[in-house]
């Protein structure tokens, strides 16, 4: 089955242009890589073209994905990605290029760039926008990073407080950490929004800022975001937008016109690349006029004639991120928006948010679950298992389990932590009616059968039931991982 690897020791030595093989090959190799890179002779299995394709083929769908199916993780937008975008992100025009290239041969690509964030600023309401961050986390940290320059600059450094509401997404309280501000949490009132009155009791001269994801994350839309906005304002502080969720209000409202001065942008998520791959992503932020001087160097600037990076801004927080951000992240971002021009942005939004409230009028009445707080939603919902599990020992967890033998994606589970045994759908406009009416018959059938069945899922998949508290102590990430393990 296996077969030395000297024949390719052999050609290594051609290329070279020297004539040696066998035995000899080996040992000059040996001599000649730094020491270490040179274990022992490769064992390259000897197997057939149409197994090797077949081990591959099957190993690729071992992994599951949007392309296989239904992918409703709430607050992760896990909508189709169109693939013409796919295929301009790998034209070599645009992949061959290189960020040291000089303004003048790059002039597309800094196009792209330039005409990407005037888009953005428009469907925002920002006056303008930077494309460097390579996350949303990452945006919301760049967003922090200029709001405390902007109150140094001022003549307020003691403005050290950010307050996040309870329903924020965990990265929120995290940014504004990691930015060196202290994080003042806020509760939701009885209609999943934030209390209005803690937030009065909240603000002082202390404070920077306030996040906020509008819709939230239980996909309500906040009403009285304008008063909010008011509240903060009159305290001095600066509203900051956290539009992971954008896919909801697209096109149809904006945060600069809710009175926000600045927003992040997931264009993985809401513009045309996928969320959840661990692959690279993109956090450009809006600003309103007043922060502009702060945003990240360089500046992609258009005198009318040329596309030029400017470095020359004395105030600015500097760089956050190598070179320009990733580019083919943008570049996809750029085509989508292009392709769908506005009428047809709205019409996603409208969809994921029709979509949304459908799934959720016909879940909530399913026996075992229950939906928290009255109303319509936008763009995602959670619905609570308490019931499922005071009535048969079924868990949230569980049910995800079980969805998963039913060949669709499980939900967003356990957040936000206001909800108890939450289970978080975000259908976005990417499905069919046909496709939500299977997951709805799906979920039905999950909450009637034998709930023994449901505790020991997944039983039709790859890998059964994980333990997820040892899967995340003990992380085998590399076969030397494995290796070690094995030997302890
Ligand atoms: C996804 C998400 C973020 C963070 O985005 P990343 O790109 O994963 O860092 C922040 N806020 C909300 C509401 C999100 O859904």
């Amino acid at each position: 089955m296996y077969r030395q690897a000297s024949y390719s020791t052999k050609l290594i030595f051609e290329y070279a242009g020297e004539k040696k093989e066998g035995g000899e090959a080996e040992r000059l190799l040996k001599e000649r890589l730094p020491p270490g890179l040179f274990r022992e002779m490769l064992e390259i299995p000897d197997v057939p073209e149409n197994i090797v394709m077949r081990h591959y083929t099957n190993l690729s769908q071992l992994n599951y994905g949007v392309d296989n199916g239904l992918y409703p993780l709430g607050s992760c937008t896990m909508k189709y990605n169109p693939k013409y975008t796919e295929k301009a992100a790998g034209l070599r025009e645009f992949s061959l290029i290189h960020p040291y290239m000089p303004d003048e041969a790059v002039q597309g690509a800094l196009r792209v760039m330039y005409e990407l964030q005037t888009y953005l600023a428009a469907l925002s309401g920002m006056d303008a926008v930077t494309l460097q961050p390579a996350a949303g986390a990452h945006g919301e940290y760049t967003g922090m990073s200029i709001v405390r320059e902007y109150h140094r600059y001022n003549g307020h450094p003691e403005r050290n407080e950010v307050i996040v509401p309870d329903s924020a997404h965990g990265t929120n309280p995290a940014s504004a950490a990691m930015a060196g501000f202290k994080v003042i949490e806020v509760p939701s009132n009885e209609r999943g929004q934030v209390n209005i009155e803690a937030l009065k009791a909240a603000v002082s001269d202390k404070t920077a800022a306030m996040m906020l994801t509008n819709p939230n994350t239980l996909g309500i839309f906040e009403e009285r975001i304008l008063e909010l906005a008011e509240i903060i304002h009159g305290a001095g502080g600066l509203m900051y937008y956290d539009g992971a969720n954008f896919n909801a209000i697209l096109g149809r409202a904006a945060p600069g016109l809710m009175n926000f001065d600045i927003v992040h942008f997931n264009l993985h998520k809401t513009f045309a690349t996928p969320h959840g791959g661990g692959g690279p992503g993109s956090g450009p932020i809006g600003v309103k006029e007043k922060l502009e001087k702060f945003l990240p160097v360089p500046a992609i600037e258009f005198d009318g004639g040329m596309y030029k990076r400017n470095y020359d801004r004395p105030h600015s927080i500097g760089k956050v991120h190598g070179y320009m951000g990733n580019f083919a992240v943008i570049l996809k971002a750029y085509l989508y928006i292009r392709r769908l021009g506005i009428s047809g942005l709205r019409e996603a939004s409208e969809r994921a948010v029709v979509n949304a409230n459908y799934l959720m009028r016909r879940v909530e009445k399913i026996e075992g679950l229950e939906l928290p707080y009255k109303g319509p939603r936008m763009h995602e919902f959670v619905v609570g298992a308490e019931p499922a599990k005071k009535e048969k020992g079924i868990r949230t967890l569980d049910i995800a389990k079980r969805l998963l033998d039913h060949g669709i994606h499980a939900p967003t589970i356990y957040f936000p932590h206001l909800v108890e045994e939450a289970l978080m759908f975000e259908p976005t406009e990417s499905e069919t009616k046909e496709t939500l009416d299977y997951l709805i018959s799906v979920m039905e059938e999950i909450m009637s059968e034998d709930p023994e069945t449901v505790k020991k899922a997944p039983h039709n998949t790859f890998i059964g039931r994980v333990d997820e508290a040892r899967a995340a102590k003990h992380l085998l990430l590399s076969w030397r991982d494995i290796e070690t393990e094995s030997e302890a």
